[in-house]
């Protein structure tokens, strides 16, 4: 039977809940422990497929097609495994189900309750989820701070799990933060020895709690969190502010985390296993003598979270080549008003990731072409390869009227359309062309050379895609058709011929990078751009 440790979060958002629990799903995983990880959100959204990325942040995809919170991200790129659609549960899917058994009279005439009826269903998904990923520790965060009047069912459910399972089988991490009062010159610890104690009253001990903070954590401090909470002080875990996330799982093998866990649980855990972790940190520390200059050219310039798995693929190509990373934030709507010019003259490269909706469209469009134009490194994500096909038509049919009908459903040349099976669609939930797909790599384009491999399995999310009335026209004037779907049907890669990197791609290679194992195409378009 598998394990449980969850993992809540008190004081205030934002304290790298997710980073924590990912990075002792690493010291686990590390230990050859299989590890499952799971995230409960208390939104009424069944998926993350409909939150709004400016918001929210990324929408994360994984193989099985399923919309997630960003935090997936961490979990996958920190325990380097592929999760599923049983890692992201929101409060939305659970009353789904509720309704639904109630419609279909599976509650045999019984008041429906919050509970049991509710909590049991946050149960049977973590159990489900233990079973059928056969994982001898399942970590479950709860999203949100305790004492949100909209998380607790899942806290009451996590309540409840240590009865039913024991106390040997589940363990209570607790995530707060110190707050530095400038006056006194000083951390308090009073916040979290409170969120503790809301924890407490709905019934709920932690076993270990890790104090994050922007200031040195002081010995006393962590001694006050000790004794007034009631806690083993090994089990009290200073995280300070730290430069890379990268960094925390090394964290917390300097405080021997493991050890605690291992402690109470009463299982062996003994020392890390695999090195590649340490490594990893070392180039990250490492001094460079050379920065890449990337520009990302998005739309959502206020909330860098929405190109969260993009920057972080970046960052591990830029580990792995061993150059600093410096990336430009640049607004395409800025590029619509002052020129590509005046942002990407010198930059080492461009990346044009995903999106949706028209605004900006025209200001990618001229950063596709500057780079083609210019030579520069050139990387499209799903939206980056649907606008370098605009551009390049426009350039050979020599007319501006060619478009995406997402943009322009009246366009004289539609080069990127909407898929057939997509046409009938009027959801907006979960109905986009999801998940992981062959496709496969024509021998001479770069693509082939950096995955080195002819069949590979990316990644999707959209509903348009290349219109073949144009492959041909397009294909003789120089666009390389790198990677289709098996059938040859469905173009996937798209290239620039006589330029030194101009890969674009119809899925998002950035979900798959890990940062001690860059994506293929990250690596070689960061190598490309320090040449
Ligand atoms: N909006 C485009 C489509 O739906 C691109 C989607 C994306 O970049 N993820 O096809």
């Amino acid at each position: 039977m598998a394990k449980f440790i969850f993992i809540t979060g008190g004081v205030l958002s934002g304290l790298g809940k997710g980073i924590t629990a990912a990075s002792i799903g690493n010291i686990l995983a590390a230990r050859t422990k299989k590890v499952f990880m799971m995230k409960f959100d208390q939104y009424l959204n069944v998926d993350a497929g409909t939150l709004n990325p400016a918001e929210h942040g990324e929408c994360f995809v994984t193989d099985d097609g399923a919309e997630t919170d960003l935090d997936l991200g961490h979990y996958e790129r920190f325990t380097d495994q592929n999760l599923s659609c049983k890692s992201s549960v929101m409060s939305g899917q659970i009353y789904q189900t509720i309704i639904e058994n109630e419609r279909a009279g599976k509650y045999l005439g019984k008041t429906v309750q919050l509970i049991p009826h509710l909590t049991d269903e946050v149960k049977r998904r973590m159990l489900d989820a233990a079973k059928d990923s056969k994982a001898d520790i399942v970590i479950v965060e709860i999203g949100g701070t305790i004492g949100d009047f909209e998380g607790l069912h899942f806290v009451e459910a996590i309540r409840q799990m240590r009865r039913d399972l024991g106390i040997e089988n589940t363990l209570y991490g607790h995530v707060g933060f110190f707050p530095y009062l400038e006056t006194t010159e000083e951390l308090k610890t009073k916040p979290l020895q409170n969120s503790i104690r809301d924890l407490n009253t709905y019934g709920i001990q932690p076993d270990l709690i890790f104090c994050r903070a922007d200031h040195p954590i002081k010995e006393s401090q962590l001694n006050k969190i000790a004794t007034f909470c009631n806690i083993d002080r090994d089990a009290v875990v200073p995280l300070e502010t730290i430069e890379s996330v990268y960094e925390l799982p090394l964290i917390l093998e300097k405080f021997n985390v493991a050890k605690v866990i291992a402690r109470k649980m009463g299982i062996s855990l003994g020392s890390r296993k695999d090195k590649s972790w340490i490594e990893l940190v070392k180039k990250i520390r490492a001094k460079k003598t050379k920065t890449v200059q990337i520009a990302l050219v998005g739309k959502y310039m206020d909330m860098k979270d929405t190109y969260y798995s993009v920057t972080e693929a970046l960052k591990s190509a830029s580990y792995y080549n061993s150059v600093g990373l410096k990336i430009l934030w640049t607004d395409s709507e800025m590029i619509e008003k002052d020129g590509a010019a005046k942002y990407l003259k010198n930059v080492d490269g461009v990346v044009v990731p995903g999106g949706f909706g028209n605004r900006g469209i025209e200001g990618k469009i001229a950063a596709a072409k500057f780079a083609r134009e210019n030579k520069i490194p050139y990387l499209g994500l799903c939206l980056g390869m649907q606008i370098a096909t605009i551009e390049f038509a426009r350039n050979v049919l020599k007319t501006d009227k060619c478009n995406s009908t997402e943009f322009d459903s009246e366009v004289e040349n539609p080069v990127i359309h909407i898929m057939e099976h997509q046409k009938k669609i009027t959801d907006y939930g979960g109905t986009m062309r999801l998940g992981a797909y062959p496709c496969v790599l024509s021998k001479d384009s770069i693509s082939f050379k950096a995955y080195k491999q002819r069949e590979i399995s990316e990644r999707h999310r959209h509903r348009y895609e290349f219109n073949n009335d144009y492959r041909d026209i397009l294909a003789k004037a120089g666009l390389v058709i790198a990677g289709t779907s098996p059938d040859g049907k469905l173009v996937e890669i798209i290239e620039m011929k006589n330029h030194p990197f101009f890969v674009a791609s119809q899925f998002h290679p950035e979900f798959k990078s890990r940062p001690n194992r860059p994506h293929p195409l990250f690596r070689e378009f960061i190598k490309a751009a320090a040449k």
